[in-house]
């Protein structure tokens, strides 16, 4: 018996709304998957029927994680992206480099598209004093094999209604991303503004 039940002697009634009727991304909408910690790998191919972009991603990804900016690709109708990272040295184009260009080459994180179907295939930073250099971003469900990394949180959401998502739906979809574990940021997760925290410190020589 819980103490609510103890001093008010009635089952304490706790309202679970249900968002199950949100949409988030097909990756995460019917429960997220947790990823194999023993997994090491795959193929990324873009959406064209013939001579698809082709990348290998030689290692598990990590901070997986939805996003809701403007920047990010996502699948037709989805409202957030799916997007992870994983070092770059661990990324290779094995096919049809030369349909990749890049959406935005001013952009910190330069994201090489198929010209045909206009899906990013790797998301990587040239700039070496950027928190996140090092890293590309990658999104797995470009790749047919099971086991990458689940998502673990969701960024930038509020930055959802710049692609056009009324305000008002913002407080369903949040309920629906805490529904699935995906805790709701503004920004990126605490630890990984952490990171760019510390890298900015660092850089500018404070003592912790
Ligand atoms: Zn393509
Ligand atoms: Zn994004």
């Amino acid at each position: 018996m819980g103490l609510f039940s103890k001093l008010f002697g009635q089952d304490e009634v706790k309202p679970t709304p249900s968002y199950a009727h949100v949409k988030i991304h097909p990756e995460v909408d019917n429960g997220v998957k947790a990823g194999d910690p023993n997994f090491g790998g795959g193929m990324l191919r873009c959406k064209c029927k013939s001579a698809p972009v082709v990348v290998r991603v030689g290692a598990q990804t990590m901070h997986n994680h939805v996003c809701g900016c403007t920047k990010c690709w996502k699948p037709a109708g989805a409202i957030f992206s799916q997007i992870a990272v994983v070092p770059r040295d661990k990324v290779s184009v094995m096919e049809n480099a030369d349909k990749l260009s890049i959406v935005d080459p001013t952009a910190a994180i330069q994201r090489h598209a198929c010209r045909d179907c206009g899906v990013h295939m790797v998301g990587r930073i040239e700039n070496d004093g950027h928190p996140f250099y090092g890293l590309d971003f990658v999104h797995t469900e470009l790749s047919s094999q099971d086991g990458w990394s689940g998502a673990e949180f969701a960024a930038f959401v509020s930055s959802i209604i710049e692609s056009g998502v009324p305000p008002g739906q913002l407080p369903a979809i949040r309920g629906r991303l805490k529904e699935l574990g995906l805790e709701p940021y503004d920004c990126l997760s605490p630890a990984l503004m952490d990171a760019i925290a510390t890298h900015v410190a660092k850089t500018q020589g404070v003592k912790s």
